[in-house]
């Protein structure tokens, strides 16, 4: 079939030792599924049933690198989570086979414009410009399933130019990647190729142009990126 413009290119993220790719469909992310952090922005940590949001698949920035800083903000803040990449996929996944559809995991950063994101939260307006901005997801190279196994603890931990922000313990997750898994799928079909950001322990903060961020997860790997 012939398109009138060129076709959209698909986003990729690298594997772990490998020269194949994992093709992006979607990216999912979780809101508050580390206490600790609902606590840090004024939330109840309660054990509410988990709530979704979305990133456009060309938002993700495959092993991180310089990223712009963005327009319409003057507080961007950096979220390191677990990253989720589906292998297979489906609708009302019980918690108990939903492991069996995820690939591999991956780190990745979920950059928030947090002043945006706090102004949609007191009109009720959507979130979707203070989370699914351009460059707003660097995720690192994807670590199969099959070599790390599925991680329910581990260190997830972030600093800024050397000084640490975030450090917690997968194990801290409110709802774990099977949990998260058998939710969503409730409210769509998942599909291979989808990506799910699993929140973000605290320690959460802002960002300027120059800063240095590593981020890691025990047992999966590191990302980097620069704010330039
Ligand atoms: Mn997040």
């Amino acid at each position: 079939m012939a398109f009138v413009i060129p076709a959209p290119h698909v986003a990729a993220l690298p594997i772990v030792d490998s020269d194949a790719q994992f093709p992006i469909r979607r990216v999912h992310c979780v809101g508050k599924n580390y206490a600790d952090h609902v606590r840090e922005m004024g939330g109840d940590p309660e054990r509410n049933p988990p709530f979704f949001f979305g990133k456009p698949s060309d938002a993700v920035v495959p092993l991180g690198g310089e990223i712009a800083y963005p327009p319409m903000t003057s507080n961007l803040h950096h979220e390191v989570e677990l990253v989720v990449a589906l292998g297979s996929g489906g609708r009302d996944i019980p918690a108990g086979k939903a492991l069996d559809c995820v690939y591999g995991y991956a780190v990745g950063i979920d950059l928030t414009r947090r002043d945006l994101q706090a102004k949609y939260k007191d009109k009720g307006q959507p979130w979707e410009m203070a989370k699914g901005f351009d460059q707003s997801a660097p995720v690192s190279a994807v670590m199969p399933a099959s070599r790390c196994g599925h991680p329910v603890a581990g260190a997830i931990w972030l600093s800024v130019d050397g000084v640490d922000r975030q450090r917690g313990d997968l194990a801290q997750m409110t709802w774990n990647v099977a949990e998260v898994i058998a939710h969503l799928s409730a409210y769509v079909a998942l599909a291979p190729g989808d990506l799910i950001f699993t929140g973000t322990p605290a320690g959460v903060g802002a960002l300027v142009r120059g800063a240095r961020v590593r981020c890691g997860i025990e047992g999966i790997g590191e990302l980097e990126i620069v704010l330039v």
